[in-house]
């Protein structure tokens, strides 16, 4: 099993800036509005979300919410009403250290569509795999959500959520909100392609070398 990624380097201070941070993006990105999305991080033994209900202006690293993994808050703030699926990612993913939800406009739009994103473009294997899934309706804040999500998330960095939005993961709230970002701007071009026509998919021989490419693309390490 992969190492439980622990977010190094980053104590639960910073852990709650980073979250803060994260959030204004989203928000000023246009990836969220309003009190729409969430962000849940892991932080130790424990996890922190984002409290429920409060637009991104009035969030503060304190109101963010310590949970334990039997669902039960350890600190102030009522969380998310979406704790369970940041809890259930989590807990069976031991190599995401963040998980990002938004209300995207596009990635909504193809959600709501309850459409996968398929491989139209190579920059899809951010996503883990030769599509972006998208899960059946579920109502938000339910486990039956969560557990759709978990499915449709299987060797996958991000997924769609029918008729509501999109989850996108990351190593780190940095990761995860990279991945969010491309995901959005891979269902605006696939939904700007469509208007043309049918987008040519790439097959599983073009996307598996994209995805063996993958694994050396990038700055050098350290
Ligand atoms: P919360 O404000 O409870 O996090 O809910 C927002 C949301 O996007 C529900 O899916
Ligand atoms: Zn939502």
């Amino acid at each position: 099993m992969a190492p439980v990624h622990d977010n190094p380097n980053q104590g639960e201070p910073a852990l709650r800036q980073a979250m803060l941070a994260a959030a204004r993006t989203l928000s000023a990105q246009g990836l969220n509005r309003g009190a729409t999305g969430n962000i849940g991080v892991r932080c130790g033994a424990t996890f922190l979300v984002t409290p429920s209900g409060v637009p991104a202006e009035d969030l503060s690293p304190e109101s963010m919410v310590a949970m334990d993994y039997s669902g039960a808050p350890i600190g102030p703030g009522k969380p998310s009403s979406e704790w369970r699926f940041h809890r259930d990612i989590l807990a069976a993913r031991p190599e995401i250290g963040a998980v990002v939800h938004t209300h995207a406009r596009f990635a909504t739009s193809l959600a709501c569509l309850q459409r996968e994103l398929p491989a139209f473009h190579y920059m899809i294997a951010v996503a883990g795999g030769e599509s972006v899934r998208c899960t059946p309706y579920a109502i938000f804040g339910s486990q039956a959500l969560s557990s759709l999500a978990l499915q449709a998330l299987q060797d996958r960095k991000a997924c769609l959520l029918g008729n509501h939005g999109m989850i996108a993961l990351g190593v780190d709230l940095a990761d995860a909100l990279a991945v969010a970002v491309e995901v959005e701007s891979l269902c605006e071009q696939y939904w700007t392609a469509m208007q043309l026509g049918q987008p040519n998919i790439l097959t599983a021989s073009h996307m598996q070398a994209v995805l063996e490419k993958f694994k050396g693309y990038g700055r050098a390490q350290k």
